[in-house]
């Protein structure tokens, strides 16, 4: 039996930055909904751990390196899941910085556009935008031989230029931000593009905010839960081939770009 033929039953799911946060909760319940999970993460030992986590719940998952700034991994990562697996169904784009350590969006003074360090602004964008350009292309060979793909890409509301241009809206009270928020909305664009490219071939591309959620990210200053916050990002990987792309969603709903 060839891997095509051993995997024909089973979806296989490929999240980065999976060994920790809102990636691995969705790597959790991915596999609790019986697909097979690519647990993505720079550190082997970590990603080891957190698949070893999901296999004693009962779901199987399988760690492998992925550093989305190290074109070797990317390749490398593409190049086992054709060879045990044979295509991909699922890639949910998580992995991501803030640029400001552990902080809350309130107190990245550091991103403040007109005192901001240039080499910061390339970090957070080398990450939260080249390495989901240079993954999703990777991945999009095994990706087209899935009956029905879908690609997740994990935004944030501070993405929203029209949420966070509102003097008056519920983000003003955020720091103006020069790394993290346009990384994210710059994802935004390439949302937009991936989707127009790939609705030919059926596969769906959208954009999710999990909300504010207490991980490392934020030094556990979020108020939802993991499994709140990973929520919308496992609903838009399991939409029906009528399913939406193309948009930005949160879990109450869609989202302004
Ligand atoms: P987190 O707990 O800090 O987890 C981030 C994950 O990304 C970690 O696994 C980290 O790996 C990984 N990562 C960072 N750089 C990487 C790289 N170069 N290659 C591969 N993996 C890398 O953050 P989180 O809060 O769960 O965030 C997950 C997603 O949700 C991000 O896209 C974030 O922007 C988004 N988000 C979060 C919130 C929130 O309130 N938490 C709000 C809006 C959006 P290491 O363990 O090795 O560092």
């Amino acid at each position: 039996m060839d891997v095509a033929e051993q995997f024909a039953d089973r979806k296989i799911a490929l999240v980065t930055g999976a060994n920790k946060g809102i990636g691995r909760g969705a790597a959790e319940q991915l596999a609790a909904l019986g697909m097979t999970v690519l647990i993505g993460a720079r550190d082997t030992g970590r990603g080891a751990a957190a698949a070893a986590a999901v296999r004693a719940a009962g779901g199987d998952a399988h760690a492998v390196e992925l550093d989305v700034t190290r074109a070797s991994t990317v390749q490398q990562a593409a190049e086992w899941i054709e060879q045990r697996f044979g295509r991909l169904d699922v890639l949910i784009n998580n992995a991501s910085i803030t640029g400001s350590g552990q902080v809350s969006p309130e107190d990245a003074v550091d991103q403040v556009p007109s005192t901001v360090k240039l080499d910061m602004v390339r970090e957070v964008f080398e990450t939260n935008v080249f390495g989901v350009i240079a993954v999703t292309n990777a991945m999009l060979p095994l990706l087209r031989r899935s009956a029905g793909a879908r690609i997740v890409n994990v935004s944030s509301h501070a993405a929203s230029l029209t949420l966070i241009g509102d003097p008056d809206g519920p983000f003003a009270g955020l720091l103006p931000s020069a790394a993290y928020s346009p990384s994210k909305t710059a994802l935004s664009a390439l949302t937009v593009q991936y989707a127009n490219e790939l609705r030919k071939d059926g596969i769906l591309v959208n954009a999710v905010a999990p909300g504010y959620v207490d991980t490392d990210s934020n030094n556990h200053t979020g108020f939802l839960t993991v499994a709140q916050g990973a929520a919308v990002l496992v609903r838009l990987a399991t939409v029906g081939d009528d399913g939406p792309t193309g948009g930005f969603f949160s879990e109450d709903g869609p989202l302004p770009w």
